[in-house]
């Protein structure tokens, strides 16, 4: 694998790549997606599955502490459930309106120079929808995503043939870098979830939590949220000094800008 083939190599900064979860990373689920979506996984649990209503939300979540997902605990229960069936029904049916366009993270992906791709454990078209609801789904080289993790699932012939992965397992996690085809001593991940980051940990990426005030064990930065990715990790935009690129120069002022911005909005 040539690392060096892909951006920044004559770059001064750590980080040749940053990797991004999408929920209460980029966004807060707090908005009603959260609750929409606890919901609608207790509707298909009683309404696909036949589990009785007053036990939906505790079945629920019981599959998320075990296997990751209800998905995946139904599958590893023997459930035969269709994986797209599944993610029309619980996202396909979100109030996607109640994401706003977020016009400050815009500028602020836009204005990093290095590879950036989103690493989800949701579905391409969840992803996709949260993106242009945000009005960032441009800033992306690449989605990395349920399918990306899980793409022989639809050839299963038994719910137990494929076990479904996701973060933070660490074949997923493998796959994820795989894919992406990056250097994880030179990738930056960041992500709300502490057993995602300490995963990333464990591969070798740096790590950010984000979303919380405390930083967990395996994480080297810790964002309250995710404008204060200048603050935090200006280290991403650090550019050789020698260099003549015009788009450095830019990038310069854009980041100050950045933080000007967010220190008098703040
Ligand atoms: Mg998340």
């Amino acid at each position: 694998m040539d690392y060096c083939s892909k951006t920044s190599c004559k770059s001064s900064s750590p980080f040749d790549c940053l990797l991004f979860d999408l929920d209460d990373t980029l966004y807060s689920s707090k908005i009603g997606i959260a609750e929409g979506l606890r919901k609608n996984i207790d509707d298909f649990l009683v309404e696909k599955c036949g589990f009785p209503e007053n036990k939906a939300p505790s079945l629920r979540v019981e599959l998320f502490k075990n296997y990751g997902s209800s998905l995946a605990g139904l599958r590893a229960l023997g459930y035969d459930i269709d994986a797209d069936d599944y993610h029309s029904f619980v996202h396909g049916r979100l109030p996607y309106d109640l994401i706003k366009p977020d016009s400050h993270l815009r500028n602020l992906l836009r204005s990093i120079p290095q590879r950036k791709i989103i690493f989800t454990n949701s579905d391409r078209n969840h992803a996709i929808m949260s993106l242009k609801r945000l009005g960032i789904e441009d800033c992306f080289d690449q989605i990395i995503c349920f399918e990306t993790m899980n793409p022989n699932l639809s050839k299963s012939t038994t719910p137990y043939e494929f076990p479904i992965l996701l973060k933070p397992s660490m074949d997923a996690m493998k796959i994820a870098l795989r894919v992406a085809d990056v250097d994880p001593l030179r990738s930056l991940f960041l992500d709300d979830n502490v057993r995602n980051v300490a995963a990333g940990k464990a591969l070798g990426l740096h790590t950010a939590l984000v979303g919380k005030m405390v930083k967990s064990k395996e994480a080297d930065y810790v964002l309250e949220h995710i404008h204060n990715l200048a603050q935090v990790i200006p280290e991403i935009w650090v550019r050789a000094t020698d260099s003549s690129d015009p788009r450095i120069s830019r990038t310069r002022s854009e980041m100050d800008a950045i933080l000007t911005a967010t220190t008098v909005g703040a």
